[in-house]
């Protein structure tokens, strides 16, 4: 049962109230850099990436915006930090959505400023605090940086806004300790009902991080929590997308596309297993309809261990086999199967009534 928590709109874009959780990432070229910035977040999208953000540190970041929203087709977020100047100009470019920290942005009236211009445009603001940069008076309450701290430091923040006459709001928590982000999303989310943007900060290189940000954000949205996600990783934003997928996916808070599971492979394996899974992956990124694949790697036990997927391949002895539930329903040389079961998944989604 997930959370309730208000509707907010980012661009052409719905979050809260029961809408599907989208994915976000954000873009590691220069923002300035027009050329680079379009086409990794064309690329994004491509992925399956709902949300960018884009840095803006200086005045050229934030006025590129104008030229970058005119290419690209998913809401843009201005990420901003200690200069309210930049924030209005991106608002003024056309970003979707602010994020900013307002313990950086200094006096009361820059943030009223920046809550003034995001109110002419009706552009929600996600209110943002991160376990690096809490308060002091809140580590010294609390005996040192906690959940319940964060917590606190988030929903001053907040009011701090509403108290503006603003409540366009998206909150975020950001902490790399895991442990620490699930109790604060725990805590948070029976104490507002501004939608969750969870991630886990920091999380790492690709591999630690992925495990860390699956195991964090399973955690929280498991428990209902959490509206838009993002798995940060110190690699190509495009894994964040694909793991972010994978984790909604799993989680069952996410239907469509062709889930690829694959066999361990062992002392059995006839095949380049792992070569073949990862280019039935790319294979079927393109195709939409909903479903299963099994990769296994010999033709003896592969077929009865990919039952439980709707497809399998299997290959071996230059043999190579397509199965559906278990059956055997063609055979063709081994460097045939991939284009088979491309065959047959494009046969599949005709019968579900899907366009390719
Ligand atoms: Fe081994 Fe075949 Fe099972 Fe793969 S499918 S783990 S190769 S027995």
């Amino acid at each position: 049962m997930r959370m309730k928590t208000r509707e907010v709109h980012i661009g052409n874009k719905v979050i809260g109230n029961g809408n599907p959780i989208l994915i976000q990432s954000m873009t590691n070229t220069k923002t300035r850099d027009v050329e680079s910035t379009v086409s990794q977040i064309l690329e994004l999208e491509k992925a399956g990436c709902d949300i960018i953000r884009c840095a803006c540190p200086t005045m050229e970041d934030a006025e590129a915006i104008k030229e970058i929203k005119k290419r690209i087709h998913i809401p843009l977020v201005a990420d901003i930090h200690f200069d309210y100047r930049l924030a209005l100009k991106a608002i003024e470019c056309g970003a979707d959505k602010i994020r900013i920290n307002p313990g950086n942005i200094g006096s009361k009236e820059r943030i009223q400023a920046v809550v003034d211009k995001c109110r002419e445009r009706n552009i929600p603001i996600r209110v943002g605090v991160n376990s690096g940069s809490l308060e002091k008076d809140l580590v010294e309450k609390y005996g040192g940086v906690t959940a319940e701290g964060l917590v606190e430091s988030a929903l001053d923040k907040v009011k701090l806004i509403e108290d503006m006459g603003y409540d366009n709001l998206v909150i975020s928590i950001k902490s790399s300790d895991v442990l620490m982000a699930v109790k604060a999303h725990k805590l948070i989310s029976g104490l507002t009902d501004h939608p969750l943007h969870v991630g886990i900060t920091e999380a790492g290189t690709v591999f630690s991080g992925n495990i860390k940000s699956a195991i964090g954000l399973s955690m929280i949205l498991n428990e209902g929590i959490g509206d838009t996600i993002r798995v940060s990783l110190s690699g190509d934003p495009r894994l964040e997308v694909e793991s972010a997928k994978i984790i909604l996916r799993t989680l069952g808070l996410r239907k469509g596309g062709v889930e690829i599971v694959s066999c361990p492979t062992c002392g059995r394996t006839q095949i380049d297993l792992i070569d073949l899974a990862n280019r039935a992956e790319e294979m079927v990124r393109d195709i939409p309809v909903d479903c299963k694949v099994a990769v296994m790697g010999c033709v003896v036990n592969g077929p009865g261990e990919a039952r439980e997927a709707d497809f399998g391949i299997a290959g071996g002895n230059n043999e190579g086999l397509v199965i559906r539930h278990g059956e055997i329903i063609r055979k063709v040389p081994e460097d045939e199967l991939l284009p088979a079961l491309r065959d047959e998944l494009i046969k599949f989604a005709g019968e579900k009534g899907v366009k390719i």
